[in-house]
This record gives structure tokens, C-alpha cells and sequence, in this order.
């Protein structure tokens, strides 16, 4: 397709208002206009979402996006009903029968179908995406893909057959955090040839996020820490954690020991105050959100000033895109993360969260029609395997290596919060990035806690606590760690 640079920028003002486009939007426009399949990793917050939306109004084909989580996509309908677009659809699991079907019937008078992978690969949508022309087949977040197929979401796996059945559209996977073996990894389970993909990798660094760890000698230690630095740092922030009881409790202390307005976001707040904190605090009204992995992912709040992690991810490219949530506007933010001495035990749990025992697979598979003791996610997982053919060993050995991967990475990031070098070098090198110099105001290798108050954060949007919200209590008493499947 030949379309001029100047009808380009000619839509880029008209539909979103913008002069300039920012690096990486343009050549992907240009290689997507020449039908060509790109996997493009460009960092947090560069407008990733703009190029798939730009691109539809240049062909006259309904987009479809298979996203990963509900908020995202809610997130994104409501920011194109801003710019005046209404012809989106989230196909999810909040449409009710009639509108499921009144959907399905019209799909072709949308321009943007965003889609979960389990909704996609329910056969009565499938079957009507496949007999619309799709213009053009977006896979945001395409980590998961890697991160959450095998083991927590293997529809996920059932995309390259979801190509398939769409006569093989042009594709285009987003992400801000992909190293070289993921990519790899996502263009192996989308059944793609290298030489049949772009790859347009940019930086995945975040030079106004300064990087610190604090080591604490005891979890005690870590909550004054804590409530001292809340003292210092000033604006919205996020505070992750990986437990939802952790994350209750260090929201009430903060409650009764500062003046500062805080709320819980996690797998078991309802939906209708999970979308109430989100709103209040995209709208300056609360300014720290105590939150599990669940908060965050495609929230365009752009001046959190900083990201703290009570807990550690299990692996960098979570802590990548956690504190990546913050300083979307570029001006200068922080992102610290506490640790204290066998803090890598969650983690190494959660890595055990979805792995089936031999001894379960071997029992599934004798008789996959009646396990009723499984959980239904373990007998989606188990049942995607058989369905795929495999034998009991050839899973056992699916499982293993999954484990194994997840504990390298587990490694990875300790080896992050125990440098002793330049922490933005660590993390780079460990996307594939190579001459990344220390700079001052990098990371707290050296004199954290002095360098934190020297960086000045922007004062001027501070929430009032008289914004507290009034929300109906969470369940308390959860001493489950989080790992749930998100909505979809
Ligand atoms: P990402 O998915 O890469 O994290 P988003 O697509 O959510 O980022 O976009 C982040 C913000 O950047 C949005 O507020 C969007 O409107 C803005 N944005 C996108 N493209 C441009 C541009 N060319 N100029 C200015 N702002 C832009
Ligand atoms: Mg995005």
C-alpha cells in the first residue's frame, strides 16, 4: 500500500493531535503500510498503542488487538472514545449474551476489536473473526506470550493457529521489555520464520527513572524504611508488593502513620473499586496505591514520580515494567526496591504456583474427561497438552524446562539487587544492552539516600488526604500469595 509521508502526519494531527511523531512510530507505520510483520520493543510510554491506531485509518479494515488483561482494554477504549472514535469493541468476558451476539454479527462496523486470547479462542468468535478481512493483527504486550503461555494462560500458545484461521494477517507484536531469547520465543509460538518478522528494537532504558535498592536487615526494618522514605518523596507513587495481605496491611500503616491518601488495588478488590481507585488516582485524587502485579499494566498516568517495591518480581522484565509505570512524562522519577534477607522466597514459590506435578500429569492423562479434584486451571493447562498430542513425558518435560527458565530469571534478579556495579548497567545488560555509562543521577549504587533528596521531584500535583476514599472493605485475612489469573 503507498501512502504518502504527508497523509501521514496529515492523520497524526487530525485524529490524535500531534505535530511529531516519537521515535519508532513512523518506520513501523512505513514497514506496516508495506505489509510487513514487526515485532517492535520500544520502552514504557512511547506511544506504542498510536501506531496500530494511526494505521487504521490508513486502510479501510477493521484492527483487531488481542490484549491481556480487562482494565487494558477498557483502558484503551475509553482513551480512543476520548479522541471521538466509538467504532471499538472489547470482546470480553463483560459482554452479555445479547451484546456478544449483536457484537459478533457487526464486527465489521468496527474499527478496533480488542480481544483477550481466551475469548479469541472461543469458537463462535473465532469463527466470526475469520470471516471478516482483518486489516491488521496487533499483539500488545506480545511478552506474555512467552512469560504466560506455557504454564497460567496456553491460549496464549493458540494464536499462531488464530493466524491461521485469519489467513495469516499482517502482524504486529508490542513490547517494552523483550530480550533477545523472548523474542525469539514469541516468534517460535507464533510459527514465524525470523526472516518473515521486523524486528525494530529500541532502548528499553528509562533515564529519568533513578534505580536504587535498599537493603534491610528485617522486615521490620524494611516498614520504617519505608515510611521514611514516603516522608521524601513527594507526588504519586506506586507500591508494589507480592503478597495481597502485605499489601493491606502496609496501606493501613501508612494510612495511620502519615497524611498521605492511600488505597489497595489487588486481585480481590471488586472490579467496581479496582476501576474506582484507578480512576481516583489517574485524576490526582489519591497519590499512593498500595498494589499487587494485578495494578498497573497500560495505566497512562503520566507523573507517578515513583515506584517502590516492598517485594521483588520474580524476574526483570516485571521490574522493568512496574517501575516503567512511572515518570511518563519525562520529568525526573524514582523507582526503589526494599529488600531484606530471604526476600527471594516468594518469588521462588510463585514460580512453583502453576507447575503440575508428574504425578498429577500422569494422573490427568489417564482419564482427562473426569478429574474433578483439579482445579479448573490446571485442567485447562493439562487439557491444552492432550489436545496438542503430547505424551505424559513430553509436558512432564514442558514443566521442567519452564521451571528452570523461571528460576534463571528468579537469578537474574537477584544478581540485580546484590550489584555491587552501576544498577542501570545491570539491567540494561541484561536486555542486550551494551555501553551504558554511570551517571550521577542513574542509580544509588553510591550514597541512595542522599542522592533521593537531591533529585528534587516535582511538587505540584500532591493529593489531599481529605480524598480518602470510601470504598468497601477488601476481604481481609487473605494469606494467599497473589497469582490469580487476571480478568479477561
Ligand atoms: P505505551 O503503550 O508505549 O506504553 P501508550 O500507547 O499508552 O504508550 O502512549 C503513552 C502516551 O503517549 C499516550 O498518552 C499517548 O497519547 C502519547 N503519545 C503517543 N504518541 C505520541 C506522539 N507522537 N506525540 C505525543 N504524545 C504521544
Ligand atoms: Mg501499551
Amino acid at each position: 500500500m503507498q501512502v504518502s509521508e504527508q497523509k501521514i502526519y496529515a492523520v497524526l494531527k487530525s485524529k490524535f493531535g500531534f505535530n511529531e511523531f516519537k521515535p519508532g512510530q513512523l518506520e513501523i507505520i512505513h514497514q506496516l503500510c508495506r505489509s510487513q510483520n514487526v515485532l517492535a520493543v520500544l520502552p514504557t510510554g512511547t506511544g506504542k498503542s498510536l501506531i496500530y491506531q494511526l494505521f487504521s485509518y490508513l486502510i479501510e479494515q477493521p484492527i483487531i488487538v488481542i490484549s491481556p488483561l480487562l482494565s487494558l482494554i477498557d483502558d484503551q477504549i475509553a482513551r480512543l472514545n476520548r479522541l471521538g472514535e466509538t467504532a471499538v469493541i472489547g470482546l470480553t468476558s463483560k459482554l452479555d449474551y445479547d451484546q456478544r451476539q449483536f457484537a459478533l454479527a457487526h464486527l465489521k462496523s468496527y474499527r478496533f476489536l480488542y480481544v483477550s486470547p481466551e475469548m479469541a479462542n472461543q469458537p463462535d468468535v473465532l469463527q466470526a473473526l475469520s470471516h471478516m478481512q482483518c486489516g491488521l493483527f496487533v499483539i500488545d504486550e506480545a511478552h506474555c506470550l512467552s512469560q504466560w503461555g506455557p504454564d497460567f494462560r496456553p491460549d496464549y500458545l493458540k494464536l499462531k493457529d488464530i493466524r491461521k484461521k485469519l489467513n495469516y494477517p499482517t502482524t504486529l507484536m508490542l513490547t517494552a521489555t523483550a530480550t533477545k531469547a523472548v523474542r525469539l520465543d514469541i516468534l517460535e509460538k507464533l510459527a514465524f520464520r525470523s526472516d518473515q518478522v521486523k524486528q525494530i528494537i529500541h532502548s528499553v532504558d528509562r533515564s529519568n527513572i533513578y534505580l536504587d535498592v535498599e537493603h534491610c536487615r528485617s522486615a521490620k526494618q524494611k516498614d520504617e524504611k519505608l515510611l521514611q522514605l514516603l516522608q521524601t518523596l513527594t507526588g504519586a507513587g506506586i507500591i508494589y508488593f507480592s503478597s495481597k495481605k502485605k499489601a493491606s496491611e502496609i496501606a493501613a500503616l501508612i494510612g495511620q502513620k502519615s497524611e498521605r491518601s492511600v488505597a489497595v488495588y489487588h486481585g480481590d478488590i471488586t472490579p467496581q473499586d479496582r476501576y474506582k481507585i484507578q480512576q481516583q488516582f489517574m485524576q490526582d485524587k489519591i497519590d499512593l496505591i498500595c498494589a499487587t502485579s494485578a495494578f498497573g499494566m497500560g495505566i497512562d498516568k503520566n507523573n507517578v514520580r515513583f515506584v517502590i517495591h516492598y517485594h521483588m518480581p520474580g524476574n526483570l522484565e516485571d521490574y522493568l515494567q512496574e517501575i516503567g509505570r512511572a515518570g511518563r512524562d519525562q520529568k525526573q522519577s524514582i523507582a526503589i526496591l526494599l529488600y531484606a534477607p530471604g526476600d527471594e522466597y516468594i518469588p521462588s514459590t510463585l514460580n512453583l504456583a502453576n507447575i503440575p506435578s508428574l504425578a498429577n500429569i500422569e494422573l490427568f492423562f489417564k482419564n482427562p474427561a473426569s478429574r474433578p479434584s483439579f482445579n479448573t486451571d490446571e485442567r485447562q493447562l493439562l487439557m491444552f497438552y492432550y489436545n496438542q498430542h503430547l505424551d505424559v513425558h513430553q509436558v512432564n518435560q514442558v514443566f521442567t524446562d519452564r521451571q528452570l527458565s523461571k528460576q534463571k530469571s528468579l537469578a537474574a534478579m537477584s544478581g540485580f539487587v546484590n550489584t555491587t556495579t552501576c544498577l542501570r548497567t545491570y539491567l540494561l545488560n541484561h536486555f542486550d544492552e551494551t555501553g551504558v555509562r554511570h551517571t550521577e543521577k542513574c542509580c544509588g549504587i553510591d550514597q541512595a539516600t542522599a542522592s533521593i533528596t537531591a533529585l528534587k521531584l516535582d511538587q505540584s500535583v500532591v493529593a489531599k488526604r481529605s480524598a480518602k476514599l470510601t470504598l468497601r472493605p477488601w476481604q481481609e485475612g487473605l494469606t494467599q500469595l497473589f497469582h490469580q489469573k487476571p480478568n479477561t
